[in-house]
């Protein structure tokens, strides 16, 4: 591992003076109400933090991956769902970054420069396509100068809230993942229907919806790349977003890795802080440990997609999956430690509980993620 450049310790102690001076203030609010993070949407903006990856040209912040990262982990420490909101955000313009035409990009990306508020979502699920994504049925035909698209998304992030949604379908579905692509979508054309927003068990904060599209037509030039380039679009975003995701879980485990610690110093029975106890002892050591190998992989892994390293994908599957598994484990043992006030609401660890949850289900679940990672260790 690089040690971090001064650039980027001063990102650090920016962003994680922001998220706890205006984030973390809100994550109760966000959670109990479900409501969108538009406080952060409109500081991330005046920051330049709401365009992460965006390539300077376009007005974008265009930071590497390893600083996104540490972005990622500081708001997630605080408040996972506004983490959310910045993955999506970023998941929304890569499919454009990696395959638009410079004409594409010049459409599209410069509406996310400077301080734009406008936000992006990346569209794949279906109801039937989850792990399985090239189940998926949306199709879209080419009728001269324009593409109709029919079909459904699911759970999308940002989903009925974004101006412009990468959409992934099939122009040819008799050739398999050579036969799928992705076009840009953009909010009110004519055919786009928002079904429901998703009542969820945790990132409630965030807005995930169902997105139906009716003879939705749009302008052929929006198709990213080639006919047929889709799938390998999504895979590259893929590989990217679970570093991302890797590093949300890092901040969530690490932000409740502090409260079982000051928890543990300040709660007293049997006449002494329950800190003193051995079993005490022994789970902020594993849980620590944890937090620390996961935030180094994921750094790792960043690191070499930033060098564009090929190793860095499989690095990036692994961090994803450690994270998240470290995520899950060490918010539960954070609720035990903190006994039956941890069980409450208002001490605000079963909400990192329940938003750890997620960070093993989404960019591909980690049973996927491992079977990825097996395969391509296993390959001759
Ligand atoms: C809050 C939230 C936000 C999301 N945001 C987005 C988004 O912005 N854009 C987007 O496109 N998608 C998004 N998703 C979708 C997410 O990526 C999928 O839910 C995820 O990939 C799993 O798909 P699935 O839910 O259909 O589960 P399924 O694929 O049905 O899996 C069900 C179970 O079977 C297991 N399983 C499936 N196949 C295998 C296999 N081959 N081997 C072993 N086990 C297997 C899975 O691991 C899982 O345990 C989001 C989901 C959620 C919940």
């Amino acid at each position: 591992m690089k040690n971090l450049t001064e650039e980027q310790k001063v990102m650090l102690e920016m962003v994680r003076d922001v998220a706890n001076r205006e984030i973390a203030p809100l994550a109760m609010e966000l959670d109990e109400n479900s409501s969108f993070p538009e406080h952060a949407r409109n500081l991330f903006a005046e920051l330049g933090l709401l365009n992460p990856l965006l390539p300077a040209e376009y007005g974008g912040t265009e930071m590497d991956i390893l600083t996104f990262v540490l972005v990622l982990e500081e708001i997630g420490r605080v408040c996972a769902s506004t983490a959310l909101l910045l993955i999506a955000q970023s998941d929304g313009m890569l499919p454009i970054i990696h395959g638009g035409s410079p004409e594409l990009k010049e459409k599209f990306l410069g509406r996310f420069g400077g301080n734009s508020t406008l936000l992006t979502a990346f569209a794949a699920t279906e109801p039937s396509a989850g792990s399985d994504l090239l189940g998926m049925k949306t199709r879209a035909v080419r009728k001269g100068d324009k593409y109709v698209i029919n079909g459904q998304k699911c759970f999308i992030t940002n989903g009925s809230v974004a101006d412009v949604i990468s959409l992934y379908a099939y122009t040819d579905p008799e050739k398999g993942a050579k036969g799928m692509s992705v076009f840009v979508v953009e909010k009110g054309t004519p055919g786009l229907v928002y079904g429901r927003n998703e009542k969820k068990m945790g990132m409630r904060g965030c807005v995930n919806s169902q997105l139906f599209f009716e003879n939705m037509e749009i302008p052929a030039e929006n198709l990213i790349g080639a006919e047929g380039d889709g799938f390998a679009n999504l895979m590259k975003a893929l590989s990217i977003n679970r570093v991302f995701c890797a590093a949300q879980a890092v901040g969530i485990a690490q932000g409740a890795l502090d409260r079982a610690i000051e928890h543990a110093r300040e709660r007293v029975q049997f006449g002494k802080p329950i800190s003193h106890l051995a079993p005490i002892q022994f789970m902020i050591a594993d849980m620590a440990t944890a937090v620390e190998a996961s935030r180094l992989l994921t750094r790792k892994a960043a690191e070499l997609l930033d060098d564009k390293d090929k190793k860095g994908a499989l690095l990036g599957g692994m961090a994803k999956t450690m994270a998240s598994d470290t995520a899950m484990q060490v918010t539960t043992d954070t609720v035990q430690i903190l006994g039956g006030s941890g069980y409450m609401k208002e001490y605000g660890v079963e909400r990192m509980m329940r938003d750890a949850k997620l960070t093993q289900i989404y960019t591909g679940t980690n049973q996927i993620t491992r079977l990825v990672t097996g395969r391509a260790l296993l390959q001759p």
